[in-house]
């Protein structure tokens, strides 16, 4: 059978596709019985989907099921991870980049560092070009003469800062850049389709798809400096302006510590971990109650929004040396004693699992999700 001969509409093909796609990742195993009976379509329609994603590698067949009685076995099929690969790129971190080969599981495969420049020099767009074609070329050189190579799905870069739709960051002050077409410079230079998004929404998509949060769910960073994410109904909100979830800046005591902004008492003064470790530094025998109370702080300043939307789901994204029980226990104190009332449920609260790779394997994920239903059209094009 050839793809040529399939009918079904390119919309509804591509629905399948990820409905297909959604129910095996990351790693499931399922029949085409399961699927049919899961997805709700026709035997035909879930035959002749997986039979494309088989022929373009988003799937393999892992053994087959005898039903009860008679009747033919029904083919299982998992996610194939031999074939595509994602790059991956997080430039969010303060002394290095990383970047990494991600199969269509969300597991890394291959990685590959390079320095962050420091000082005067800043980042320039031809770095992050130059350190992508590495990622393409390591993807090259790790084929196995005996198998096909590899193919690249696409690039997803993650970093600090306020980035449009249209793959713009609008500005970064980490990264000290200003409308920088980063999205179209990377398409150009190297012809592979490219995604950016926020670190910390990277992050969220991490835990959402490979961790254990659900549909309505709020991330916290607490790293280089202090933003949020926020998911609703699967969708990631990005707000009018891409502003959403940065709340570093906002003032939440006017008579705290100056903050790096200009401003006074703004969250990240109070809150970003390079000053809770000074405090500790200054006086170690307080080092739970500096805890504590940065815990607290959190707490109150979260409970409005938590109340407002209704998420049951928060989780902290932070160093393990600050995001500890003395933290955690003293916001959920905190957020209990403000937002509890009969008719409300005290949210779910705790610490990101995922580790240091959380927002690169969240944008390796954005990429796979976005195009894994257009595997055939690229092929195509
Ligand atoms: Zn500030």
């Amino acid at each position: 059978m050839t793809t040529a001969k399939k009918t079904t509409p390119p919309g509804i093909r591509a629905h399948n596709v990820m409905a297909v796609f959604q129910l095996l990742f990351p790693n499931a195993q399922l029949s085409r019985t399961d699927l049919t009976r899961r997805l709700g379509l026709s035997r035909m329609a879930v035959g002749e989907v997986a039979v494309e994603m088989q022929e373009h590698r988003i799937v393999r067949e892992v053994g087959s099921l005898q039903p009860a009685g008679r009747g033919k076995p029904s083919p299982v099929i998992a996610i194939d991870t031999a074939y595509w690969r994602v790059i991956s790129v997080d430039l969010s971190q303060e002394y290095v980049i990383t970047g990494a080969l991600v199969d269509l599981c969300g597991r890394i495969v291959e990685r590959a560092e390079m320095p962050q420049p420091r000082g005067k020099k800043a980042l320039a767009v031809k770095d992050v070009v130059a350190f992508c074609r590495r990622l393409v070329a390591l993807a090259g050189s790790q084929d196995d003469p005996s198998e096909d190579s590899h193919a690249i799905l696409g690039i997803g870069i993650t970093m600090p800062g306020i980035i449009d739709p249209k793959g713009i960051v609008v500005r970064s002050v980490a990264l000290g850049w200003t409308n920088v077409e980063l999205k179209k410079q990377v398409e150009d230079a190297l012809g592979i389709p490219t995604m950016l998004s926020n670190v910390t929404n990277a992050a969220l998509i991490a835990e959402r798809f490979l961790g254990e949060s659900s549909e309505n769910s709020m991330l916290i960073s607490l790293r280089r400096g202090v933003g949020s994410s926020l998911c609703l109904n699967d969708q990631i909100v990005r707000g009018d302006t891409f502003t959403t979830g940065e709340i570093g800046h906002i003032i939440v005591d006017p008579q705290g510590p100056r903050c790096t902004c200009g401003k006074t008492g703004c969250l990240e003064a109070l809150l970003a971990p390079s000053r809770i470790r000074q405090m500790i530094d200054d006086a170690p025998e307080k080092r739970t109650q500096i805890l504590a109370q940065a815990g607290q702080v959190l707490g109150r300043v979260l409970s409005v929004s938590i109340g407002l939307l209704d998420v049951h789901d928060i989780c902290v994204y932070g160093p393990a040396d600050i995001v500890g029980e003395a933290f955690l226990g003293s916001m959920r104190e905190e957020v209990h004693a403000i937002i509890h009332s009969e008719y409300r449920q005290v949210p779910e609260l705790r610490r990101c699992e995922q580790g240091e790779d959380l927002a690169m394997r969240g944008q390796a994920v954005t990429v796979i999700r976005q195009f894994v239903p257009q595997i055939r059209q690229n092929i195509a094009g």
